[in-house]
């Protein structure tokens, strides 16, 4: 670490500003549906279609083709590799689809987990190597943010040092190469539901992790102006026997950010992690309304939270596009309300609302 250094020059500060600014307009927030090739093959599989590039492409579709009202509550989509490239049936790029709704399109860069080699069963993630090249090629078809995830499993001797400390080094080395190259990078320090422990540990363990993240955005010199944080909520683990109430899980949630989270980082853009749709809209209107201090803007990146009830009803078939439709516009809506604090429970039904999106292990 070095105490000489500069900043970005200020054209590429006032870009990475503007552009993480707008991500997190008031009332909007992100449609996360970067999964990978192998991530949708399953939820295709569930609804009995085969895992193919078009019809991971008609899906896509689906959501990038709703009525022009998505993007009063979302204001940026992130993408998988294959899905910048992919077009609508009448050849009009993804990218443009988006961009003529006013909706910034985003790219998922890691390359997904590995193991810790002797660690008990941690991970990391993968992709710097050839990084700047990456960059610098999504910024050419369009994209102007990027995502990059590293999970943490909560047992009774993890995370471990080693775990954290590689956590927070490769996302700043990631968040440094895309700010580079003109990407305002969201990191995603993502501690998992997945466990027996109680709200305590969860908040504990998230508050470590972003001390241990932010040290190294700074020594990495990453200008927080030109960055989003995409956290998990603080909540008891999947299989403690007792649920928090969303006003709990607020609680802890704001305490952790406000002790580790700058105020120079413009918004907090939660995962939903496995919660229902229901769930996670009342957790951030909770969030929001919690008489806490609030720096940032706190709003949503969901994938599953936002896509269940889509999958659910789309059911593979062509008839079935509309109606699908209106499910993600309902739950768009919904966490819009929800990232100012003016969601009334239960006011938005969807088809699959209170159904748990969780699964041991998840693989995006
Ligand atoms: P979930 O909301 O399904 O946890 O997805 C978040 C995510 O990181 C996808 O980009």
């Amino acid at each position: 670490m070095s105490t000489t250094f500069s900043y970005p020059e200020p054209k590429l500060q006032e870009e990475l500003k503007r552009t993480a600014e707008a991500i997190v307009t008031p009332g909007k927030g992100i449609l996360a549906v970067d999964e990978t090739n192998e991530g949708i093959g399953k939820l295709l599989a569930g609804i009995g279609l085969q895992n193919t590039e078009n019809n991971r492409r008609r899906y896509r579709q689906l959501l990038f083709t709703a009525d022009k009202a998505l993007s009063d509550n979302v204001s940026a989509v992130i993408l998988f590799d294959e899905t910048v490239y992919q077009k609508t049936d009448d050849g009009t790029p993804f990218i443009e689809v988006l961009k003529k709704k006013n909706i910034i399109p985003g790219i998922k860069l890691d390359k997904d987990v590995v193991p810790l080699f002797l660690s008990e069963d941690e991970v990391t993630t993968q992709g710097l190597d050839d990084l700047g090249k990456r960059c610098a090629e999504y910024k050419k078809q369009g994209c102007r943010f990027a995502k990059w995830r590293c999970p943490l499993k909560i047992g009774e001797r993890t995370p471990s040092v080693q775990a954290i400390e590689d956590m927070a080094h490769v996302l700043a080395r990631y968040a440094s190469i895309c700010q580079s190259e003109g990407l305002v990078p969201i990191v995603e320090p993502d501690v998992l539901l997945d466990g027996n422990h109680d709200i305590v540990r969860a908040q504990k363990v998230t508050e470590v992790a972003l001390a241990a993240l932010y040290k190294a955005l700074s020594d990495h010199h990453v200008y927080l102006e030109g960055t989003l944080l995409k956290p998990n909520m603080v909540t008891p683990g999947q299989d403690y026997p007792k649920k928090s109430t969303p006003e709990e899980i607020a609680v802890a949630t704001v305490t952790a950010l406000l002790r580790g989270v700058p105020a120079a980082v413009p918004g907090i853009t939660f995962l939903s992690g496995g919660q229902s749709e229901e769930e996670a809209t009342l957790n951030l209107n909770a969030i929001n309304s919690v008489k806490l201090k609030k720096p940032w803007a706190l709003t949503f990146s969901y994938g599953r939270a936002l896509q269940a009830s889509v999958w659910k009803t789309w059911a593979g078939k062509d008839e079935n596009v509309k109606k699908a439709q209106e499910e993600l516009l309902k739950r768009t809506k919904a966490n819009g309300l929800a990232a100012q604090g003016l969601y009334k429970a239960g006011a938005v039904r969807s088809a699959a609302g209170d159904k748990s999106n969780f699964s041991e292990n998840h693989k995006y």
